[in-house]
């Protein structure tokens, strides 16, 4: 399991990465693209559906 990552894109400058989903805070918390400093909900910057329910298992929700 600690091998899990999940893919993240910037809405705004297209950047995209990958994460361990343990890093990323709630879905609906604030987050700051490293690169260009937009900020959004973390759920915005999560690339697929997949993606999103990673992180809904780790929010422990
Ligand atoms: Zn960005």
């Amino acid at each position: 399991m600690n091998e899990s990552f999940v893919q993240l894109l910037c809405p705004e400058c297209s950047k995209n990465w990958t994460t361990n989903p343990t890093k990323l805070g709630p879905l609906d918390s604030a987050f700051d693209c490293p690169d260009c400093d937009e900020r959004r909900s973390t759920r915005e910057f999560l690339r697929t559906h997949r993606d999103l329910e990673m992180v809904k298992q780790f929010d422990g929700s």
